[in-house]
């Protein structure tokens, strides 16, 4: 299981600090590697735009 990034997101930056294993990266929008994400959800609550939810 991995978090995804909807085509939404508005690349605000919010989450990529929160991530424990640096599985975000940033870009036109961001995206989450599913090899490396632990699905611990701590990207998707603070998102501000609601775009971050389990695969
Ligand atoms: Fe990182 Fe957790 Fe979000 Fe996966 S669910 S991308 S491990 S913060």
């Amino acid at each position: 299981m991995a978090y995804v990034i909807s085509e939404d997101c508005i690349a605000c930056g919010t989450c990529i600090d929160e991530c424990p294993t640096s599985s975000i990266s940033e870009g036109e929008i961001y995206s989450i590697d599913s090899e490396t994400c632990i699905d611990c959800g701590a990207c998707s609550d603070v998102c501000p735009t609601g775009v971050i939810s389990p695969l």
